[in-house]
């Protein structure tokens, strides 16, 4: 999508602090980083939202949340955890509109359902 900034992203279009790459999934920093260990999985193929996701693509989110967690111990999460997040579409708060998981860790994090 070519006004995508996660596309843009991708095609190295727009600088990011990469933290993993794969054919299929890249993951980096967040620029607005809400907790210590901030960064986002991102599938390199534009999906809209989680709504739009195809049957087909099951395998791809499956990869993105083993290796959100992968990426979480590196980043020192191992054993105290953190939080996965998927915001969808506009009620669910999602601004970039590129299919990406959260990963929130590094502090113990309030809950808050909305
Ligand atoms: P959403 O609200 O869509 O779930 O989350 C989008 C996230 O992308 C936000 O946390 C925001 O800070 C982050 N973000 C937006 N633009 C950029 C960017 O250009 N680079 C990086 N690294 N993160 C971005
Ligand atoms: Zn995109």
């Amino acid at each position: 999508m070519s006004d995508c900034i996660f596309c843009k992203i991708i095609a190295g279009e727009i600088p990011s602090k990469k933290c993993y790459e794969d054919d299929e999934i890249i993951a980096f920093h967040d620029i607005h980083p809400v907790a210590p260990v901030h960064f986002l999985v991102v599938p390199k193929k534009h999906i809209n939202s989680l709504m739009e996701l195809e049957e087909a693509d099951t395998p791809l989110v499956g990869r993105m949340l083993f290796k959100a967690q992968e990426i979480a111990k590196e980043q020192g999460c191992a054993e105290k955890g953190g939080r996965f997040i998927l915001n969808a579409k506009k009620d669910g708060g999602q601004t970039i509109d590129h299919l990406h998981v959260h990963f929130i860790g590094g502090k113990t994090l309030g809950f808050k359902m909305c």
